[in-house]
């Protein structure tokens, strides 16, 4: 499939060339290629997709199919959803699909829903120079430039094509006459592989920060390059990522970090240096080659998980990410502690380390609640799996639900902090009967049946001393490699 779309693309490459020229000197300049001089197909269309442009050409508007998914088809990856844009107003369409509702402030959009599938459908955006200033005043500017509310419609596509943030998300298919429309010589750009802005790259990023960070993702994701215009002004407007509104910038983190591109995420992050923008905890762990290793190594995990279609959730992404500044905190306070008549228990240190980190990360990505809750869990499990010598902790540890995510972080660490390793080792059964055991009931429920019938947990086998037959020697050289490991890490002794 890639080397049919890449060959048509090189086919064309002439064409593509003069028509990337014209828009360096008029700013955008179309070109249609129609049905059959393209590879795409409308089998290639969610059969949902296809009914909700044709509803809203038959109620006499201009629809077409655009964005990230165009651009994803025409280089053979599959979509993660379909965007169709309307010359119809939000209200407009409200009234064409009773299955709907509006949402997004900044941009308002509609919902179509079918059976759990939602079909983002945005209406013409306008172009920032065009008179619409004059029509209404539905764009709000903050005093850096950044648009707050953008609620202005375009006219036509040309205009909406202008609203958009990079070239290849900017590609137009029509479903009934079959042209692949272009403005801004976005398919030039993916042909050579190349990110970059439509319009002054400085402005945009103005206008709304998050695009900054939406070209590093898309570097990551498809392995592409970003124009030097596009890429020169992110060193300086870094700082106005601060603007953007902490939740979506947890949902932008998100996006980046657990959809199967996280260690490039990572990587171009820190290459641009925005890593200590979106994580202000980090700064202090930036030199520190252990703790990029750590991370890199817990990411390519989770990109691993991604191919397999195992979910990643924030909470592991955060209590990755930040696991450095845990533990430094938590060993500041239980020194703090130890100094105390009445001492507290591990379980409060921790918490008390999770809500000064959560207090420090919030102003930037707004986790929530739920997920804090179980960030603090991780934590406090990290904590909890060195207690292999009590068997009724032990039991309850394993029954905990976080404990196959905490141990999932536990083993990763134990790569870096080779004391870890006999204890790791030591839960490795009971994270392989709970992984079964979730199997199971996941099958079971699948079936419909009845959980409480499932096999009670034997541990016969699991129990016993485990280190038991570790020496005084062997005690000695585990605890001064976990020393070696805080040192590394400037974390207490
Ligand atoms: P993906 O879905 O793979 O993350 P995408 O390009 O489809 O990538 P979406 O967030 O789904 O990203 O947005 C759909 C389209 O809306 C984009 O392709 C782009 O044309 C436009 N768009 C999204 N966010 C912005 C933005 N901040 N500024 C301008 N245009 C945007
Ligand atoms: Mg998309």
């Amino acid at each position: 499939m890639r080397s049919k779309i890449l060959a048509f693309l090189e086919k064309i490459q002439d064409q593509l060339t003069r028509n990337h020229e014209q828009v360096k000197r008029k700013g955008h300049a179309k070109l249609v290629l129609k049905k059959g001089q393209h590879p795409l197909q409308l089998s290639q269309i969610p059969r949902n997709v296809q009914k909700v442009v044709n509803a809203l050409q038959k109620a006499g508007y201009e629809a077409y199919v655009v964005g990230g998914c165009i651009r994803d088809l025409l280089i053979g990856k599959q979509p993660k959803d379909f965007d169709v844009c309307t010359s119809a107003t939000p209200e407009q369409v409200r009234r064409v699909f009773r299955n709907s509702r509006f949402i997004g402030r900044r941009f308002k959009i509609v919902h179509v829903v079918f059976d759990g599938e939602i079909i983002e459908v945005t209406t013409f955006r306008s172009s920032a120079d065009a008179d619409v200033r004059r029509r209404n005043s539905e764009r709000v500017s903050s005093e850096s430039g950044m648009l707050v509310r953008d609620n202005v419609y375009g006219r036509n596509l040309e205009e909406d094509a202008q609203r958009r943030d990079f070239t290849i998300n900017a590609l137009y298919y029509d479903l009934r006459s079959g042209e692949l429309i272009d403005f801004h010589g976005g398919l030039h750009d993916l042909s050579l592989g190349i990110i970059d802005a439509i319009g002054d790259a400085e402005v945009r990023y103005h206008e709304d920060p998050v695009r900054m960070i939406r070209a590093l993702r898309f570097c990551a994701k498809l392995g592409f390059k970003l124009a030097e215009r596009t890429a020169e002004p992110i060193g300086r407007l870094a700082a106005s990522l601060r603007e953007v509104s902490n939740a979506r910038m947890y949902d932008e983190i998100n996006k980046m970090f657990l959809t199967g591109h996280g260690l490039q995420s990572y990587r171009i992050l820190r290459r641009y240096h925005l890593l200590e923008i979106l994580f202000p905890a980090l700064r202090e762990f930036l030199d520190n080659e252990v703790y990029h290793s750590f991370v890199e190594y817990a990411l390519s995990s989770s990109d691993m998980r991604y191919t397999q279609n195992k979910r990643n959730m924030p909470h592991f992404l955060f209590a990755v990410m930040l696991w450095a500044r845990f533990q430094k905190e938590f060993y500041a306070l239980q020194r703090l502690n130890d100094s105390l008549t009445v001492s507290l228990s591990l379980r409060d240190l921790a918490a008390r380390a999770c809500t000064r980190i959560v207090r420090e990360q919030n102003p930037v990505t707004a986790i929530p609640l739920g997920t804090v809750e179980s960030i603090r869990s991780m934590w406090t499990l990290q904590l909890m799996l060195l207690e292999i010598d009590n068997e009724q902790l032990v039991r309850q540890i394993a029954e905990q639900h976080l404990f196959r995510g905490a141990f999932d972080i536990f083993r990763l660490r134990a790569q870096f902090e080779p004391y870890l390793k006999p204890y790791a080792q030591f839960w490795e059964p009971y994270y392989a009967r709970s992984a079964e055991s979730a199997r199971r009931q996941q099958e079971m429920r699948n079936l419909r049946e009845q959980t409480r019938d499932l096999p009670k947990r034997s541990r016969t086998e699991l129990e016993g001393q485990f280190f038991s037959s570790e020496s005084a020697a062997e005690r000695q050289d585990r605890l001064e490699k976990a020393r070696a490991w805080r040192a590394a890490m400037n974390l207490a002794p």
